[in-house]
């Protein structure tokens, strides 16, 4: 056990329904999901947040966009969209502080978000 859910989820020390592993991401499904479908997307190192990114990290952004765009084909949301989203500090409502992407769809997504 780290003290990072998220660490702790993609080592397999906590639980979580995975739909997407790979070296450098972990894909799982959200524990209070907010549409028919919310699954977050993480890369295995420990990065605080979106702005904490380096140039070091493309790679590892490219593959976190990629699978989720994968994850929304699979899940048939594709055609019809759906969104991406990551929040970064207390404003924008982020609780746990391990970068997540998270891939929401299924449903009319509402905009300006709240
Ligand atoms: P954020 O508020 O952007 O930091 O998002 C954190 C997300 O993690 C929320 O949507 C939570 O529902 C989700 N979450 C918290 N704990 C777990 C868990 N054990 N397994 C899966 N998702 C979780
Ligand atoms: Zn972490």
């Amino acid at each position: 056990m780290s003290d990072c859910l998220f660490c702790d989820i993609a080592a397999g020390s906590i639980a979580a329904t995975k739909v997407y592993e790979t070296d450098a991401v972990v894909g799982f499904e959200d524990i209070n999901p907010q549409a028919p479908v919310h699954v977050l997307f993480i890369p295995r190192e420990h990065v605080a947040s979106a702005a904490e990114l380096s140039d070091a990290h493309g790679d590892v952004l490219v593959e976190l966009f990629a699978a989720a765009a994968a994850h929304a084909r699979e899940a048939g949301i594709a055609d019809r969209g759906y969104r991406i989203v990551t929040n970064v500090g207390d404003d924008a409502g982020q609780t746990v502080h391990h970068l997540h992407l998270h891939l929401v769809g299924g449903r009319q997504m509402m905009w300006p978000p709240g």
